[in-house]
């Protein structure tokens, strides 16, 4: 094209191309042609993240220039791929209405965009989750310390936010029997390797109960020595677990 836009720039022929190659719709020559251009176009590599919801692309780009582009009401975590995944249907419903609402005034291609994008993201997101399954629980071996009415099992999981602990507490007699009084009789207690301690849940134990909890702590699994279940008046160790 020779003519130029008002602005003086001369106009980007691929401005047009992003929903097409989102939509899988350009012939491989096409295809390879606008990748090429989309390493030296920030400008359609937005255009294509924000429609693909693709904020890793985003994040390759300098801040400055995401912004030049007006993607700068886009949530941070799409400059921040380490964050947890769980923003990204908004992020992608987000680019998809922009989209639609800026360049597709015809319904069946918005439709077809939006059920392109949602695709893409279906397929994004649980393989984001998958990844994070994949990290298998840690098995959590309980002894016994101080009181054997007790019996504790679970284990530990890493999760994009920090380490799930999940746990069954059995107990045997009244808490009373055991010399404690009041409500909250159990703690469980997460130590990380340079002994930090973090208090992750108390809860009651009633007579002859067993109990479920699950709990999340900061601290990343490969950072917790041991794990323990302590009488919440006294501090007395009932039960750890060493990692
Ligand atoms: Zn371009």
């Amino acid at each position: 094209m020779s003519h130029t836009d008002p602005s003086g720039r001369t106009p980007d022929r691929y401005a047009d191309w992003d929903a097409a190659y989102v939509l899988g719709s350009l012939s491989s020559a096409e295809r390879h042609e606008f990748e090429k251009h989309l390493e030296d176009c920030p400008r359609c590599a937005v255009a294509v993240a924000e429609l693909a919801g693709l904020p890793g692309l985003l994040s390759t780009l300098p801040e400055s220039t995401v912004t030049e582009l007006g993607v700068s009401n886009l949530p941070e975590t799409a400059r921040a791929p380490q964050k947890p995944a769980v923003a990204l249907p908004k992020l992608a419903h987000q680019a998809r209405r922009s989209k639609i609402r800026r360049r597709f005034a015809a319904a069946a291609v918005a439709a077809a965009v939006a059920a392109s994008a949602a695709g893409i993201t279906a397929a994004l997101i649980p393989h984001t989750e998958t990844s994070q399954a994949q990290a298998a629980g840690v098995p959590l071996s309980f002894s016994n310390v101080d009181a054997n009415s007790v019996a504790v099992t679970g284990q530990a999981l890493s999760v994009a936010w920090g380490t799930q602990i999940e746990w069954k507490c059995s107990y045997q007699g009244t808490p009373q029997s055991s010399g404690y009084e009041g409500p909250k009789p159990f703690e469980l207690v997460v130590i990380d390797k340079q002994g930090k301690e973090t208090v992750a849940a108390s809860w009651d134990a009633q007579e002859d109960s067993v109990v479920s909890p699950v709990a999340t702590v900061l601290t990343p699994i490969g950072q917790i020595a041991q794990i323990e279940v302590r009488w919440t008046n006294s501090g007395k160790v009932v039960v750890r677990a060493v990692l």
